[in-house]
């Protein structure tokens, strides 16, 4: 028999919520990805933490906040599927991660079951943090910027992007070495304005398309959000099609930097506008989307979708007709 354990496996193919079943933890879902309840780790004293366990589906991490709580853990403010056993059990996650294989044949493909995309991310959970939950919904700030870029390239009166455009979005093309080396780099902000990736694009045919960094998690963000003041916005997919709005003289825009809401956008969205106009691709996938998010954004405020010719997307436009479209 080995006793080779791959933690990996076991961290991505297990399902919190079959864990929770396990244990028959019971906790209320209070958004989307979201859950939270009564703590029930032996680590847990205090009477007065009563919903401070929080649970987040989709990632597949835990955290409870309880300052008494986290500290007999060593400070830790939450983790993911295997250090919940271990404190459950009072084991090693070796221990962990055999015990959960033992309960739960592992079959790699179903990671998180019906549920969207699941980035376990080692960091999530390893840190404090004064806010309730918000650990499980973050993506970090970049320590620094890339440099040196290059805003005059070619590339982007070929997209007919502006100086000034190019200068507020604080794309360029980037002349370093890494994995960005050769591409476009466009500078992706938190809500809150905090730098917290970058997307590169290829500008000579090279696969993918676009970058993203490993860890980043494109549905936590709307691009484009901090730059928004007002209370109506308009919502396009991609991140040149955001560019070409903005430089219409229609500054309040986001892209969902793909076709699909997550629950985070959705409730990015629903917290900071009154109306919202989709704008997305007139393909197949984009129309399919807008009448998508259109029904689940209905119910919060007003949406307008802008449905374009079969075949175009906003950033194919013209400033002047995009003015007329968007009127
Ligand atoms: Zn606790």
């Amino acid at each position: 028999m080995t006793t080779f354990v791959d933690f990996r496996s076991v961290r991505q193919s297990v399902p919190i919520g079959r864990v929770l079943d396990h244990y028959e933890i019971r906790l209320r879902r209070v958004g989307g990805e979201i859950l939270r309840g009564s703590c029930p780790l032996p680590t847990h004293t205090s009477e007065k933490s009563k919903y401070s366990f929080t649970v987040n589906v989709v990632l597949n991490v835990w955290a409870c906040h309880s300052v008494s709580c986290m500290s007999v853990r060593g400070g830790k403010a939450g983790g993911d599927v295997l250090d919940l056993v271990a404190l459950m059990e009072d084991c090693s996650v070796r221990e962990a991660a055999s015990k959960l294989r033992e309960w739960f044949p592992i079959i790699p493909a179903r990671i998180g079951a019906n549920l969207p995309v699941v980035h376990p991310d080692e960091d999530t959970c390893t840190k404090g943090d004064k806010e309730q939950g918000t650990d499980l919904l973050a993506n970090k700030p970049l320590p620094s910027v890339l440099s040196p870029i290059d805003q005059t390239h070619p590339y982007f009166r070929k997209r007919g992007l502006t100086l000034e455009t190019i200068e507020t979005f604080g794309v360029g093309y980037f002349q370093g070495a890494g994995v960005m080396a050769g591409r476009i780099v466009i500078p992706i902000h938190n809500e809150r304005g905090e730098l917290v990736a970058y997307a590169g694009r290829s500008i000579d045919g090279r696969e993918p398309r676009y970058r993203l960094p490993a860890g980043f998690r494109r549905s936590l963000e709307l691009f484009n959000l901090n730059r928004v003041t007002a209370q109506e916005v308009i919502v396009v997919e991609g991140f040149f099609d955001c560019m070409k709005v903005w430089q219409s003289l229609n500054p309040f825009v986001v892209a969902l930097m793909g076709c699909a809401m997550s629950h985070r956008q959705e409730e990015l969205l629903v917290r900071r506008f009154k109306r919202v106009t989709l704008l997305l691709d007139g393909d197949e996938p984009g129309r399919r989307a807008a009448e998508r998010i259109a029904s689940r954004l209905v119910r919060h405020l007003f949406v307008r979708i802008i449905e374009l010719p079969f075949g175009k997307q906003p950033d194919q436009f013209s400033s002047e007709d995009l003015r007329v479209l968007l009127l």
